[in-house]
């Protein structure tokens, strides 16, 4: 339903949850929080944003969060995303649906434990199995899930050992946010606008690969320009 994400050098996990916040309009029925510091620490509750417990001493300055409209699976805790793979070194959310899941979740559960019943865990899963692959790193490994999936999706990911976030769309919007410090992602520029109104549009096909560094974003392995817009309404 709701999709958010901050990598930048300020400590994140408020402004994500506030970011979250700005999303509640859209409705939903369970949310959660991943953050990347040494470790990931994801935090996910049925029911409302406030009941997550989010973590306001955490260092982590890059993180993800979701809000979510079950399609696949009950509106449960364990079925909130992020989801994770089985290292739980990789976060995943995802708004849309994985037309095609059960034909990937059949291979994997003979090495894969899963802890959901939604089309998205697959994902955490054959990305796990993509960077198990020499020389593989996190936008290749998106890339190369992505492309066996089908259905609509927007997708934001971070893993242990990235730098960021890697966030993927198809027949779902997704909107990136560009602040001097910062790069925000969000479903909607809702997400983010009290902290910039300079935004990229993603298109189908593109992977954006969001660094402190700032934005690279490929579509069909060619890296792609894309002049960012200025959105002068009012969110409100
Ligand atoms: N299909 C996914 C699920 O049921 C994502 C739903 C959404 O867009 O929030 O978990």
């Amino acid at each position: 339903c709701g999709i958010t994400g901050y990598i930048g050098n300020e400590s994140c996990s408020t402004i994500v949850a506030q970011c979250l916040k700005n999303l509640e309009y859209r409705g939903y029925d369970s949310a959660g929080i991943a953050l990347l510091d040494d470790s990931l620490e994801v935090n996910k509750r049925s029911g409302e944003i406030d009941n997550l417990t989010v973590p306001s001493t955490s260092n982590a300055t890059c993180g993800i969060g979701h809000t979510r409209w079950s399609t696949h699976g009950a509106p449960t805790e364990r079925n909130a995303h992020p989801h994770t793979d089985c290292t739980e070194r990789i976060a995943v959310v995802h708004n849309g649906i994985i037309d095609n899941y059960e034909e990937f979740k059949t291979d994997l559960l003979d090495e894969h434990q899963f802890t959901s019943e939604t089309d998205t865990e697959v994902i955490a899963h054959l990305i796990e199995e993509a960077l198990n692959e020499d020389g593989v790193d996190l936008r290749e490994a998106v890339e190369r899930v992505v492309s066996k999936l089908s259905g609509s999706f927007a997708i934001a990911v971070t893993a242990v050992g990235y730098d960021g976030i890697v966030a993927a769309r198809q027949d779902s919007p997704l909107v990136i946010g560009h602040d001097d410090d910062a790069t925000f992602l969000g479903s909607d520029v809702t997400a983010f606008v009290e902290h910039t109104r300079t935004v990229t549009f993603l298109e189908d096909g593109d992977i954006a690969r969001l660094t402190e560094d700032g934005v690279t974003i490929l579509n069909d392995g060619e890296v792609v320009e894309r002049e960012p817009q200025t959105v002068d309404w009012d969110a409100d």
